[in-house]
């Protein structure tokens, strides 16, 4: 332990704080994480509908090694806080057609299998996905593990030569135009493309870079973590805890305080509380307008990521045909793009994702029952008439589901909860209910997004999804690791 004197103040105890919380009391420092809400996570929690268990926000979970990484530097056996399950199957795709596909995780189970579904031979799947994973190995390291904003980061060799090989890699051209170069089968490319939400951006739009994210699944694979996505947050909470980490909840951070450039500590309460340094896992719009008080002009300037309308739907009944996660594909997947990021209206045949938890964990619902958790990427809350809206899309979605499953799912619809944008705003203090802060849409995204320390003010940092280098658990795990190896 180093640096003992010195004390770390954390705002927000999403994924991004409670790593920061560890890694930061790993460092020697006095820790307090300040969370507005009564218990943690963030995005990451859980609620129950009666007699089901629900994740609230993400339900997907990739690259363990993140988390488990936060245990082993503290010399602790993560199978003593948190344990998860390899997952041979990676998503089950519905197409409107009538194909079926279960992805299997295994790289070269999918290849084989996908060949005898979709028009694709064995050799052309496997050089395309052979190019993602080098795209992940030339530019995955560098873009999301070091700061993009600090000088040294571009003083090593290794960084320049995978920005020339993600240019040579075509970064100027769009995810699906890559893919439906190489792949001519649209259900496949639209299979690929959906990795394009895996951060809110739209393929037609986001870097062929991002066709990468489609080998980390494959390359690392898929879990379920027992108890839930929620334990995640709180397995990390329980290691800060034992670390000294200290944690205040139901406490409002209402200010970052500074004099001068240098920041002093927040206040709380009306209260100033004084500390060494301040990490922000607070959304960066709000962390600026509402804890700063500066201009957001800047933020506003870049595209929200998309949302999300969720419908939490307690099944009275099971279905052998659904796995753990599954994606019904919309029949026009562009329309529904220019929909969400040209028109920010409810695209009007939407792509559904379902996720089922209780196929792993039957707790999460009664006996032959299933906790359905059935997501629709929609834009960011820009004021439009989400009522009204999602009266259309919930008929829509139970008519697709009812026809892909044929059974009138709406007789089983035994719990009912629905999250749209200003929920997801309201509840974890996201800038327009966005789930992912900015997209990545532009080609220069990576370059675009908020470093994790700040330019303008000494001693603050930034971590979690709306900050470098971006949304997703693994990510806003790593921008913990950039922010608190830049303290010093
Ligand atoms: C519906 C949905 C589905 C998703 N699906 C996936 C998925 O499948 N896989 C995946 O990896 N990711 C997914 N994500 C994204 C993932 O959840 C986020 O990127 C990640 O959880 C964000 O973590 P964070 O560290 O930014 O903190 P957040 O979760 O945003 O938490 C920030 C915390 O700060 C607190 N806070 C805010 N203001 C203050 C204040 N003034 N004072 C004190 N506390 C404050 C909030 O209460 C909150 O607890 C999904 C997100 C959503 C919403």
């Amino acid at each position: 332990m180093i640096n003992s004197d010195k004390s770390v103040i954390i705002v927000g105890a999403g994924i991004g704080g409670l790593a920061t919380a560890v890694r930061t009391a790993l460092k020697g420092y006095r820790v307090s994480v300040y969370e507005k809400a009564d218990s943690c996570g963030g995005k990451l929690t859980e609620f129950e509908l009666g007699d089901y268990r629900f994740d609230f926000g993400p339900s997907l979970f990739t690259m363990p090694q993140y988390v488990l990484e936060l245990f082993k530097e503290a010399g602790k056996d993560p199978k003593d806080y948190f344990t998860y399950k390899s997952l041979p199957e990676a998503c089950r795709y519905f197409y409107r057609d009538g194909t079926r596909f279960t992805a299997p995780t295994s790289e070269e189970e999918f290849v084989k299998i996908a060949s005898r579904t979709f028009d694709v031979s064995e050799k052309k799947l496997k050089a395309y996905m052979d190019e993602n994973r080098k795209i992940f190995e030339n530019a995955g390291e560098v873009f999301l593990t070091h700061s993009l904003q600090k000088v040294e980061t571009w003083l090593q060799p290794k960084v320049v030569k995978s920005l020339f090989h993600s240019y040579v890699l075509n970064m100027l051209k769009s995810m699906h135009q890559v893919t439906s170069k190489r792949i001519s089968d649209p259900r496949l490319v639209q299979l690929f493309d959906r990795y394009a939400t895996y951060n809110g951006s739209s393929p037609y739009k986001a870097s062929s870079i991002l066709n990468s994210i489609s080998s980390l699944e494959h390359e690392y694979g898929t879990y379920f973590p027992v108890g839930g996505m929620a334990h995640i947050a709180k397995s990390i909470e329980n290691l800060a805890k034992e670390l000294g980490v200290i944690f205040y909840y139901n406490k409002t951070v209402e200010r970052i305080k500074y004099v001068g450039n240098t920041v002093q500590g927040i206040e709380v309460d009306g209260k100033a509380i004084l500390a060494d340094i301040v990490v922000s896992n607070m959304d960066v719009h709000f962390t600026y307008e509402r804890l700063l008080q500066k201009s957001t002009a800047r933020l506003e300037k870049r595209e929200k990521s998309s949302s999300a309308v969720i419908f939490y739907w307690g099944i009275d009944r099971s279905f052998d045909e659904l796995g753990l996660h599954n994606i019904m594909f919309s029949d026009n997947y562009e329309e529904e793009f220019a929909a969400i990021f040209e028109d920010k209206t409810l695209p009007a045949d939407p792509t559904i994702y379902i996720n089922i938890s209780s196929k792993h964990s039957p707790s999460d619902a009664p006996a032959n029952a299933e906790n359905w958790f059935v997501m629709i990427n929609v834009p960011a809350d820009f004021g439009q008439n989400w009522d009204q809206e999602i009266v259309q899309l919930k008929q829509k979605v139970v008519s697709t589901v009812s026809e892909q499953l044929e059974v009138d799912i709406s007789k089983h619809i035994a719990e009912e909860w629905i999250a749209d944008p200003r929920t997801i705003a309201e509840k974890t203090v996201s800038h327009r209910g966005a789930l992912y802060g900015t997209s990545s849409n532009h080609w220069l995204s990576a370059f675009l997004r908020h470093p994790n320390f700040s330019s303008e003010f000494k001693n603050l940092y930034f971590v979690g999804g709306t900050v470098h280098p971006g949304g997703g658990i693994p990510l806003c795990l790593l921008s913990a690791k950039i922010a608190s190896d830049l303290m010093n």
